[in-house]
């Protein structure tokens, strides 16, 4: 028995658990949501960063 990494609640590492190793589907497309929301977000902020830079620098 172990515990799901994204609720934490008793979940089944055994090849009978096909969300494996987490205890359903929605816990596994949550992390994966987290996973990818935090690869697309950070670009994006360092992007809007430089524009607003950018336009400082114009402005100034
Ligand atoms: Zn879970």
């Amino acid at each position: 028995m172990a515990l799901c990494p994204q609720c934490n609640q008793a979940t089944s590492l055994s090849s009978d658990n096909a969300w494996r190793p987490f205890c359903s589907e929605r816990c596994k497309l949550l992390d994966l949501g987290e996973w990818f929301g935090e690869r697309y977000t950070v670009p994006v902020d360092n992007l809007e960063g430089d524009l607003l830079q950018d336009e400082d620098g114009t402005l100034q």
